[in-house]
């Protein structure tokens, strides 16, 4: 085919195709626009999954009646002005394609009043042309309702989801912009019933519970306000927001948002900041809820790098990063106590559930503390004393303010997970040679991620080589897991992995299968020992899956219970 130059309706769909990929992103546009027009309430409507209606109402500044048209047509905005303000932009929309896009795949009309006029503005337009525009009253603020999206356009139909999943889409952005405008009241109502609220307080901690539900809400830490290592405020970016504590991990990353000067984008990046800073507090194949806002000076970020504005891209991402790391990190130290165990009904039946630990307190508001038990937050583990042990797996230890149970295999998994790392990082991990080579055979699968993995497992002592069709030869271990079940080891590694961090993933399974046991006796002196290399590690509340080491009961729980008091 010669080259020639496409028809102006197809240049406005493939353009269009970029902006408006689902009706989700029909709603984040329009939403993104009622927020730059400062509203302080924006209610949603969907109808037939999207695809009949979208409609968003606002009571924001409006667009004059002279202007209404002009908002439809490409590369309008009222946003920026020349090419010194794309380095700084201040609001969400500045591209002026969002709305020209909508119309080329849809109907759309309009309401709007702008601050000053006495009489709002109707206009309907279908294919991109005008057909209507008349007078219409209206209070401050613009209603814009789209119907039949994507009605011309059958491949970009076809490749809808059903009415479900664009609906959880919707509702997934909607919430998005919730969490990061609390001062906004949001309501989204999906055929007719109101699926997500939010009363627009201004407290972060009421959209979560609008957006996540109360048990979330219940235990959503606050992040400090960019101060921490003795008050030093850091020059920016400032990191605020919330975090979930490990209580309440997710199997999926949906419930970790960024929002950049308010912007809601998704970042590998932040993600994996975030991820550091839960290091050892989460299950592997768990994820954190957080809310991360970051302010940083406009020009430090460049927003104009994707299409839907979704990705940012930072001047200084080192800084940035290690920003985020250090602030989840903070909030989590502060805030993760000793288990305590506070009521009868955990006393003296079912294991602590973590959960139990984060509490709102009636007398910090919105602040979610831990227990007065523990007024100031733990880090370190007192000095104990140990008592004797309790059904072969805990050590019963008294300790200054009263009585902990200590759970053996999870505290020894600390221990272990803790020198692993640290020889590893000095290369040099104890290793056993075998008396006899040991061949061991994997699946296809397992097969696959061993042969590219070698090298890890190697920084971890074992010597490990090919040795025909899905066999391998073992000709040394590392010497912590000489007389155990290091194939089971190698294998379950080798399964749980796709992807993840396998040093870290090594290392934990290391650590889980040469630790003591539930069940093995242990004498004073091991436990002793066990007790005084638990006081000597960084992290000896958990152990590297997440779980808690230990639990305690405090005198004071004690005089309580005793009726003494
Ligand atoms: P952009 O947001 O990039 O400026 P849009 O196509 O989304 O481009 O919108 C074009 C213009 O229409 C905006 O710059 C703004 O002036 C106006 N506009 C759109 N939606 C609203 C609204 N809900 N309230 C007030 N003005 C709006
Ligand atoms: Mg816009």
């Amino acid at each position: 085919m010669p080259i020639k130059v496409l028809d102006p309706q197809v240049v406005s769909q493939i353009a269009a195709g970029e902006v408006v990929e689902r009706p989700a992103s029909v709603v984040k546009e329009l939403v993104e626009n009622s927020l730059d027009a400062s509203s302080s309430q924006i209610s949603i409507e969907v109808k037939g999954g999207g695809v009949s209606l979208l409609r968003v109402m606002d009571n924001g500044v409006g667009i004059p009646s002279g202007e209404v048209e002009l908002a439809f047509s490409r590369y309008t905005t009222s946003k920026i002005g020349n090419l010194a303000d794309l380095e700084s932009i201040t609001s969400l929309g500045f591209r002026g394609e969002a709305l020209p896009s909508i119309v080329a795949v849809a109907q759309i009309d309009i309401v709007t009043c702008a601050s000053g006029e006495s009489v709002g503005t109707y206009l309907s337009l279908n294919d991109g042309v005008v057909i209507s525009k008349r007078s219409q009253g209206r209070s401050r603020g613009t209603t814009i309702t789209v119907r039949n999206l994507f009605r011309k356009v059958p491949a970009r139909l076809k490749f809808l989801k059903s009415p479900a999943t664009e609906n959880s889409h919707i509702a997934n952005v909607v919430g998005q912009y919730a969490l990061a405008f609390p001062e906004v009241k949001f309501t989204l109502s999906i055929d007719g019933k109101v699926t997500l609220r939010t009363q627009g307080s201004g407290r972060l901690i009421d959209s979560v519970t609008g957006v996540y539900g109360l048990e979330i809400a219940h235990n959503m830490m606050e992040i400090g306000d960019g101060e921490w290592e003795g008050g030093a405020v850091l020059s920016p970016p400032k990191v605020t927001g919330m975090v979930g504590s490990p209580a309440i991990s997710r199997s999926s990353r949906g419930y970790l948002s960024f929002f950049i000067n308010r912007r809601w984008v998704s970042s590998r990046l932040l993600a994996w900041a975030v991820e550091e800073a839960y290091h050892g507090l989460l299950p592997l194949d768990k994820h954190p809820v957080a809310i991360i806002n970051i302010s940083l000076p406009p020009e430090q970020v460049d927003v104009n790098i994707h299409p839907a504005k979704a990705e940012v891209k930072f001047q200084n991402e080192r800084h940035v990063f290690s920003a985020v790391q250090k602030a989840v990190r903070q909030a989590l130290i502060e805030s993760i106590p000793v288990p305590k165990i506070e009521a009868p009904a955990i006393a003296y039946g079912a294991p602590a559930e973590p959960r139990e630990l984060w509490r709102a307190s009636p007398e910090s508001g919105d602040r979610f503390t831990s227990l007065p038990l523990a007024p100031t937050p733990e880090v370190s583990l007192p000095m104990l004393r140990v008592l004797g042990q309790l059904l072969s797996s805990y050590i019963v230890a008294e300790g200054p303010d009263g009585l902990y149970l200590i759970d053996q295999h999870a505290a020894h998994e600390r221990v272990l997970f803790e020198k692993i790392n640290e020889q590893r990082a000095r290369q040099k991990i104890e290793v056993q040679g075998l008396l006899q080579p040991v061949t061991f055979e994997v699946n296809p699968q397992q097969n696959e991620v061993l042969k590219s993995h070698y090298g890890s497992l190697a920084e971890f002592g074992f010597s490990i080589e090919p040795f025909g069709d899905r066999t391998y030869l073992v000709r040394a271990v590392p010497a912590l897991l000489y007389k155990k079940d290091w194939v089971e080891m190698v294998r379950e590694v080798l399964d749980s992995l796709s992807g993840g961090d396998w040093s870290e993933s090594i290392a934990i399974s290391m650590a889980c299968h040469s630790a003591v046991r539930a069940g093995q006796a242990l004498t004073d002196d091991e436990m002793r020992e066990l007790i005084r290399q638990l006081e000597q590690v960084a992290l000896p509340h958990t152990c590297p899956h997440g779980r808690p080491t230990m639990i305690h009961l405090g005198s004071g729980q004690l005089i309580r219970e005793f009726g003494r008091s």
